[in-house]
């Protein structure tokens, strides 16, 4: 009797575990959506073009059409993410200078800033486009100008393909640095460590130009854009190995604005619009794009973005971005 009580018992506590474990296990799969939507687009990079004047061999956001949504479409998806929580827009591209002379962009800056009052709002360009015009018509409303330097050696940046024509790329630099210091924009660089500049010493020259971030990303491929058969570029011959990247790092420790992003870091961690403002979710290392968040809303688009906060924080992806807290010496 007592050897069947204790069977009895033995069998209801593994009855009792399996349906415990059932019942985590759908909960879990339950709440798994909930978790990926809770997400607010508290930072958004609004890729609008997708031309350029460049050819760098990594570019990994390539010229695949032409298309740019009509300005009041923009802005009705830039009000919708306000609402939705965003805090801080990049405009970016393909070179966001190159459609209407910059005009595109700078009404959709002073839109943003002016109307939707976003605590930040930033560019990435390559420069090469930027006039001292658009800083006395637009450069109050910009908090942070990015350019794009991967060398300071004219031969690599020909190399690379940051260049048009023979038009030299850095004589670009200076001038954007001093017309952001007179019209009080934070200046900002973004550096791709690649096969060509991985060897190379920008401390000198990145201290002089003084920008308030030095962003030094690792050549990353993207499938469909830099690197697969149906891609515009082949950038395979770009990569560089994690070692080659620290070195370059090491080299360059003594530079205090240096913010490094390695390809682990870069991929999930940035919400990413492309030209039909649809979320691009790179997790399978391709650009897998959501619907419209002008046709689904942006809650609904935002599920199929693939963005992990957890990285967006521990990269540092929140930081002083907005140039009023900065204390800069204008
Ligand atoms: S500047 Fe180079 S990396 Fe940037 S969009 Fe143009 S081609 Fe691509």
């Amino acid at each position: 009797m007592a050897t069947c009580e204790i069977v009895v018992r033995e069998a209801s506590m593994c009855i009792f575990r399996a349906l415990k474990w059932l019942f985590e296990t759908v909960l879990w799969v339950a709440l798994y959506p909930w978790k990926k939507t809770a997400t607010r687009p508290e930072s958004v990079n609004y890729h609008f073009t997708r031309q350029c004047n460049y050819q760098c061999g990594f570019c990994f956001h390539t010229a695949k059409t032409s298309f740019v949504l009509p300005l009041d479409d923009a802005k009705r998806g830039l009000l919708m993410l306000k609402e939705a929580g965003m805090c801080k827009i990049n405009f970016s591209g393909g070179e966001p200078f190159i459609h209407q002379k910059g005009e595109y962009v700078g009404e959709l800056v002073r839109y943003c800033k002016e109307e939707l009052q976003l605590e930040s709002v930033t560019i990435v360009s390559n420069g090469s486009l930027i006039k001292e015009e658009w800083f006395q018509k637009y450069g109050r409303y910009l908090d942070i100008l990015a350019i794009s330097c991967d060398s300071f050696n004219e031969d690599t940046n020909y190399t690379i393909g940051r260049r048009q024509g023979n038009k030299s790329h850095l004589s670009t630099l200076k001038p954007i640095e001093g017309w952001c210091r007179a019209y009080r924009v934070a200046f900002k660089i973004n550096t791709v460590v690649n096969i060509h500049n991985w060897e190379e010493d920008m401390s000198s020259e990145i201290l002089e130009l003084n920008p308030v971030r030095w962003k030094v990303f690792q050549c990353l491929l993207i499938g469909g854009e830099n690197v697969g058969p149906d891609a515009k570029r082949n950038a395979e011959s770009f990569v560089i190995l994690d070692h080659q990247f620290q070195s370059f790092l090491k080299r360059h420790q003594n530079v205090k604005q240096l913010v490094p992003e390695s390809n682990s870091m870069m991929r999930d961690s940035y919400l990413i619009l492309d030209e039909y403002m649809r979320f691009l979710d790179c997790t399978k290392g391709r650009k897998d794009p959501s619907k419209s968040i002008l046709d689904v809303g942006v809650a609904n688009a935002l599920k199929f973005s693939g963005f992990d906060e957890a990285m967006f924080l521990k990269r540092g992806g929140k930081y002083t971005w907005s140039k009023r807290d900065m204390k800069l010496e204008w």
